[in-house]
């Protein structure tokens, strides 16, 4: 079996490329270049793995570079894990966000269409389609109203995959995932931000983390578990919407306190708004809130309903919460030695 994956140098490609080498797939991946020719997560991978991938260099919305790839791998599968994939960063630059999530979508799905009839393609679709949802937990019927820039992009591209699917026939599986996080996962999403924040808190390089919305509720899981569930939407006979969560929510605070806690501090919290502060047990500050962290509009109520996930896909999350935030601690406080 052979696999493209774009998006392979993010967190999910460094899972989904281990899951795909212990299936003995062949795997390609789509890298956009940088001055400094590096590869992201996967230069993170067990050597083995990594040199088994074959990586080619092109951007997303280089139409005529899909293209021309897809006419010439006629890959079985295709992951599309590639976007601007964070929420704060697309408030301030929407339209560089929208060529690259919904044009970008465009020409993989094109180039499919054209050159690769048979390839079944995932797409990557967010809980953050969601918006405020009036409906508690959202499942794959819950109505769409996007609250960010980021999130409206990413309806635009389900809508064009759905669209795709029904008119041209083509195999076409959409993961609305909620989000997933890890030892990989990009420094500036809270929870990475917290973990390593606390590994250098602990090793006296930092004084203290600064967060935004200590009240923000998510529904957070282990990234290797999602990139499972991609993996089985794309092993049934046709294409379908699936919605991926835990099924438990979490503040960031909870996430901030339970990572103070795998290096033994116990938080304090006192003040309101953007004085609030955050204690250790030595009435040191460990936690201020800054509002610069805080979004124009903030998306809450998220509580996934991944039913259908579990009963067709027989898709089940294995880590949990405090399993994760141990797993990103620890890793963090190896990588400083
Ligand atoms: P990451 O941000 O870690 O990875 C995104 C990848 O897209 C990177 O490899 C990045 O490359 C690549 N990319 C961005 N722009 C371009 C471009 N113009 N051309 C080519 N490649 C590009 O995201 P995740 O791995 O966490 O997520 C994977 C997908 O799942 C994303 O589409 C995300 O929006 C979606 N998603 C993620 C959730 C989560 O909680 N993680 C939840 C729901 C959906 P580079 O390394 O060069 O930046
Ligand atoms: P997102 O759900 O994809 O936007 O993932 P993030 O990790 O960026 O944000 C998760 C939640 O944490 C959002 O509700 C943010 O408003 C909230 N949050 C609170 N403080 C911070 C912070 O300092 N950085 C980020 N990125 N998010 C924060």
């Amino acid at each position: 079996m052979k696999a493209i994956i774009t998006g392979i140098s993010g967190q999910d490609g460094y899972f989904l490329s281990k899951l795909l080498n212990g299936k003995d797939y062949e795997i390609v991946g789509i890298v956009r270049r940088n001055s400094s020719m590096t590869t992201g997560t996967v230069e993170q991978l067990p050597a083995k793995i990594r040199d088994s991938i074959r990586i080619e260099y092109g951007d997303l919305t280089d139409a005529g570079f899909f293209a021309k790839l897809l006419e010439r791998e006629k890959p079985d599968e295709l992951y599309h894990l590639a976007a601007q994939s964070f929420v704060g960063y697309s408030f301030q630059n929407p339209a560089s966000t929208y060529d690259v999530n919904i044009s970008g979508t465009l020409n993989v799905v094109n180039a499919i269409k054209e050159y690769s009839q048979k390839t079944k393609m995932y797409f990557a679709a967010t809980s953050e389609m969601f918006g405020q949802p009036e409906t508690t937990p959202q499942n794959e019927e819950t109505v769409l109203k996007p609250r960010s820039p980021y999130a409206v992009s990413k309806l635009a591209g389900y809508w064009t995959t759905k669209t795709y699917r029904e008119a041209y026939n083509m195999y076409i599986a959409n993961g609305i995932l909620f989000n997933h996080e890890s030892e990989v996962r990009g420094p500036e999403f809270v929870t990475r931000k917290i973990t390593m924040s606390v590994a250098r808190i602990k090793a006296g390089t930092q004084d203290y983390v600064e967060l935004g919305n200590l009240d923000a509720r998510k529904d957070w899981g282990y990234a290797a578990d999602y990139v499972n569930g991609m993996w089985k939407m794309l092993q049934m006979d046709n294409g379908d919407d699936f919605v991926l969560g835990t099924g438990e929510l979490h503040t960031v605070r909870e996430f901030a306190e339970e990572s103070f806690k795998q290096i033994g501090m116990d938080i304090t919290w006192s003040g309101e708004g953007v004085d609030e502060i955050g204690t250790n047990q030595s009435g040191k500050v460990v936690v201020k809130v800054n509002k610069k962290f805080f979004r124009p509009l903030e998306s809450d109520n998220y509580l996934a309903d991944p039913a259908k996930a579990k009963r067709i896909l027989k898709w089940n999350p294995s880590i949990s919460f405090k399993q994760l935030i141990k797993i990103m601690v620890e890793s963090d406080l190896k990588s400083l030695g």
